[in-house]
């Protein structure tokens, strides 16, 4: 690798359905003044400009709590613990920081959810995440990462971007945890960029296959390079799946395979270009004054339960136009 780090540590909104042509906003209307623009912010933006409207610019930010973004904040914060370069703790003692952890923020949010769990539910994702945290060395086991060692994790990066309109923005965002691997041909090694995504049994194609999701690691990648002067023949991308439910190991089997799988993203020079533009022309709608309700956005089925956004039918966003 020709550079160092050292630390211990859904769509595009163009084809999305806008359902109403642009319409300039009254000109006292705050533009993105943000100066720092976020992946997630990014992704509200493609979701709903309107929504990002009202969240980011005039705020305070309505934030709708769901049983996993608390269960993937703690097994996050476990592993975090013990998947380090320096300091790090048992897998045990991850499980054991997982369960207080993921206790604490049930006993204080339960009733602010935004679908109820049962209390046998809860009890299966306190198995689930302290299993994850108990075979965390299972991660190594993973084909690509044999031999590998953590070099870094939760790595802040604030980096600017460049634009030719001459406005200062930067990039923000963690990056969940960086993996240095001996290239398998050759001298010196590579580093894997990796983001850390709970999920059931596993991704189904679709999902793997989504670039409004690889977007996030293209965006790091290419920020992390040029920050380091890392080349990026040498840097891997992908997300690593925590598995809530893996598979029996062989059918019938009481033993079951690892909680972790890699899902690989090509990252090479044009996807990564084209997620710098991606980001470019997002800022450029931002600062325009122009924010379009996306109403394909309002309401999201999944399975049997609907998720509404939090603005529809208040003041700022009421359901008929
Ligand atoms: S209710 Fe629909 S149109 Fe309004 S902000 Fe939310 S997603 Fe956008």
């Amino acid at each position: 690798m020709s550079g160092s780090i050292h630390s211990s540590s859904s769509s595009d909104a163009s084809s999305t359905e806008i359902e109403r042509p642009l319409s300039l906003v009254d000109p006292t209307t705050p533009i993105h003044s943000r100066e720092k623009v976020s992946f997630s912010e990014l992704c509200c933006w493609d979701d709903c400009p309107h929504r990002w409207y009202i969240d980011y610019l005039l705020g305070p930010r309505i934030k709708t709590f769901g049983v996993d973004l608390f269960f993937g904040d703690s097994v996050h914060s476990a592993l975090e613990q013990t998947l380090r370069r320096t300091g790090s703790v048992s897998p045990t003692a991850a499980a054991e920081y997982f369960e207080s952890r993921f206790s604490g923020q049930m006993r204080e949010n339960r009733l602010s959810l935004e679908r109820p769990i049962s209390d046998d539910d809860l009890n299966d994702l306190v198995h689930a995440g302290r299993r994850i945290c108990e075979r965390a060395r299972d991660i190594f086991e993973i084909k690509e990462f044999v031999g590998g060692e953590v070099v870094f994790n939760e790595l802040k990066l604030v980096e600017p971007i460049a634009r030719a309109d001459g406005r200062s923005y930067t990039f923000k965002g963690f990056v969940d945890i960086g993996m240095k691997v001996p290239k398998k041909r050759g001298k010196g090694s590579l580093l894997w960029v990796l983001d850390f995504k709970t999920c059931g049994w596993g991704w189904p194609w679709q999902r793997k296959a989504d670039v409004s999701k690889h977007r996030q690691l293209f965006l790091y990648k290419h920020f992390l390079c040029r920050k380091h002067g890392l080349d990026p023949r040498d840097v891997r991308c992908g997300f690593v799946l925590l598995k809530k439910r893996p598979r029996p190991l062989t059918r019938g089997s009481l033993e079951l395979e690892s909680p972790f799988e890699l899902v690989t993203v090509g990252a090479g020079p044009n996807p990564i270009t084209r997620a710098v533009e991606h980001l470019s022309t997002r800022i450029t709608g931002m600062c325009s004054g122009l924010h379009p309700k996306n109403r394909s956005s309002c309401k999201k089925v999944f399975g049997s339960f609907t998720s509404t956004c939090p603005h529809l039918g208040t003041e700022r966003c009421p359901e008929i136009d």
